[in-house]
């Protein structure tokens, strides 16, 4: 009955690729072949000292961090974070996600990651998208490095202005105090992978990992969609 659904709905509804418009064949998702193996992708993972760590060297400790894709203004992450963002475009997320765990896996800085960290929404924002893009991002890693997600240990506490026409200080100053840990005994221990769509400033990742110092014993990396030069 589910296929039989499935197929009726395929005849009237083609899912296409969130980038290019071209029709999605098999199994795929949000994004199709040819624009996945275009994506802009950094190399980070590996890598000690990457672009990415040097963006938090000397504000958070960390173990090891790193970010999927460039992001500019003249290549695709630019189109895709907005789809996943403001265009309500979730499946895309999750693919990007599942993208972002076969980057991870690929390096062994991250093997002993024990649970997913989403950045949190504030709960006003989260009524009015629906859906926080970091879970669904989340949602994809874990399918693929079989990690259990906790997204309601680490919470907003505060609403923050909107980052996008913040300078880099009124950034770090519009972050300060706006996470807290519920529960901290849920990530007593743990090394924890924090992620978020793109990092700019890494104002709200620094924010994260301050409220996160108060755990007893925990041990912090992150990754992000997206890395971006400072706007
Ligand atoms: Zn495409």
């Amino acid at each position: 009955m589910r296929q039989a659904f499935k197929d009726l709905l395929g005849l009237v509804y083609t899912p296409t690729c969130a980038h290019c418009g071209a029709p999605l064949v098999g199994e795929q998702t949000g994004l199709c072949v040819a624009c996945q193996l275009d994506l802009p992708t950094t190399g980070f993972a590996p890598l000690v000292s990457n672009p990415a760590e040097l963006r938090l060297a000397g504000r958070i400790p960390f173990v090891a961090g790193s970010s999927f894709l460039h992001f500019s203004q003249d290549n695709p992450t630019q189109h895709l974070v907005h789809h996943i963002k403001y265009r309500g475009h979730r499946q895309l997320a999750v693919s990007l996600g599942r993208l972002m765990g076969h980057d991870l896996a690929c390096s062994h800085r991250f093997d002993d990651v024990d649970l997913l960290l989403p950045v949190p929404l504030h709960r006003w924002k989260l009524l009015q998208r629906r859906y926080n893009q970091s879970l669904l991002l989340c949602n994809g890693i874990a399918e693929v490095l079989g990690l259990p997600i906790n997204h309601r240990t680490l919470v907003r506490t505060r609403f923050s202005l909107s980052q996008t026409h913040l300078s880099r200080i009124e950034r770090i100053a519009n972050m300060q105090g706006i996470f807290a840990v519920r529960r901290p005994e849920e990530l007593s221990g743990k090394h924890v992978l924090v992620v978020d769509d793109v990092l700019t400033t890494g104002a709200t990742l620094e924010a994260c990992c301050l409220a996160l110092q108060e755990v007893a014993d925990i041990r912090i990396s992150f990754a992000t969609l997206a890395l971006a030069g400072y706007l």
